[in-house]
């Protein structure tokens, strides 16, 4: 190769081991390989793209929307004889919020970013208090199920900054309490959660203890377990189609060596149609294996099978990167219209 498609080569390496590093940045798709050739080919020429897609480059990693921020707001009145619930803590006070369900304005105001991040409708609209299952529960509801919508659409919090508006009485004392309330409800560390509080100076109802108000502020991530197992998935792949690709390496490079010397050599010297009768009798022998239900002779037929499958698209100069491009044509679309598309063909 070329000293400057070398260099090329090298940091698209490099390229591709940071994209696999910061998976805030990308991830691999589901079963499906992409290959970024345009996007990211670094003006390799084609031939050293189409080597960097042997399998062990097969990783894909495909931009997505990454991260969402949401914010939200909240505002109860304040009156006498009801409970002050913040955060999930009742807090010794004259008077409590007011609200039809118990008027937790960290609750609501975190639930609401969540929705605001998701771009869904806010709380009142979702979990409308005209609907009978939500009249009158308790906020931890709320909470609980915005992290199930969350979890849906395949997201996560990276942090939630919170600032609650109140002239009395001080949060300080029950800051952790909250915090940690919040993390067990959306199941997250406590370093992913920050709550400050303020008062309002005296001015306005919220400054003369009439009303309490929040503001949260929360950035949704990918959600990292999913791309784990996206990942996990994409590695396998690799590692399956490695062994394949590995074999057809070996089996083009002995079908070149002194037929005395190597099998394989000797079956391409023996030509086509006795390298095709052998993986004809090395197919059937696959089927008994599995007829016969004896796994340990399914596995090794399969072995021997895979190898004269090679050997055959060796001497039949087909690569296996023409078979996984096939496969991965046919993976875009579902098995009946694939069926479909081949009975077309046959008509
Ligand atoms: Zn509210």
């Amino acid at each position: 190769m070329e000293k400057r498609n070398q260099v090329r080569l090298l940091s698209f390496c490099t390229f591709l081991s940071v994209a696999r590093c910061s998976n805030k940045i990308f991830y691999s798709s589901t079963n499906r390989v992409f290959f970024p050739t345009r996007r990211y080919s670094f003006g390799l020429p084609r031939k050293c793209r189409h080597n960097l897609s042997l399998p062990s480059h097969r990783f894909c990693f495909s931009p997505i929307a990454s991260v969402r921020i949401g914010h939200g707001f909240d505002l109860h009145r304040l009156e006498p004889g009801l409970p002050l619930i913040v955060g999930g803590i009742t807090l010794d006070h004259d008077r409590g919020s007011v609200g039809h369900s118990d008027g937790d304005v960290i609750f609501h105001s975190v639930v609401d970013a969540i929705l605001g991040g998701l771009g869904l409708p806010d709380i009142g609209q979702l979990f409308s208090d005209k609907e009978p299952r939500w009249k009158g529960v308790a906020s931890k509801v709320f909470m609980e199920e915005a992290r199930k919508l969350m979890k849906q659409k395949g997201y996560d919090i990276a942090n939630l900054d919170i600032t609650v508006i109140l002239e009395r009485p001080k949060l300080a004392s029950h800051n952790n309490a909250i915090c940690e309330n919040i993390c067990e409800l959306l199941k997250l560390s406590r370093d992913k959660v920050n709550l400050k509080a303020k008062t309002h100076e005296q001015v306005d109802s919220l400054g003369q203890n009439l009303s309490i108000a929040c503001h949260a502020f929360v950035l949704l991530q990918p959600d990292s377990t999913l791309m784990k197992e996206e990942e996990s998935v994409a590695v396998q792949n690799a590692l399956s189609t490695d062994f394949i690709e590995k074999l057809y390496q070996r089996v083009v490079q002995r079908s070149q060596t002194d037929p005395s010397l190597s099998w394989t050599s000797r079956l391409f010297s023996q030509g086509r149609a006795s390298i095709a009768k052998k993986l004809g009798e090395e197919a059937v022998e696959t089927v008994i294996a599995g007829l016969e239900n004896d796994p340990h002779q399914l596995v090794k037929e399969s072995a021997d099978l895979l190898y004269h499958l090679c050997v055959y698209w060796a001497f039949c100069k087909i690569t296996p990167q023409a078979v996984y491009e096939e496969l991965n044509r046919r993976e875009s679309q579902s098995g009946i219209e694939e069926k479909a598309s081949r009975s077309s063909k046959l008509k």
